[in-house]
């Protein structure tokens, strides 16, 4: 799986950060250029479906 198939978007605003100037995953990290927030970026960051469900039971206290 290359990191150029991965489709990245902006957590803050929803925008395809791929499509945006200059992107790229080598840094780990990129600023959205729409609304300047910081996007982690790196393949680690991509949850599996059981540990998004992890994550969301720690948060949700019921
Ligand atoms: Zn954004």
């Amino acid at each position: 799986m290359y990191q150029d198939d991965i489709d990245w978007y902006c957590d803050s605003c929803d925008a395809h950060l791929n499509r945006q100037d200059g992107f790229t995953t080598t840094t780990g990290s990129w600023e959205c250029t729409r609304c300047g927030s910081i996007n982690n970026v790196t393949e680690d960051y991509i949850l599996s479906e059981e540990e998004a469900e992890e994550i969301y039971r720690e948060e949700c206290p019921k």
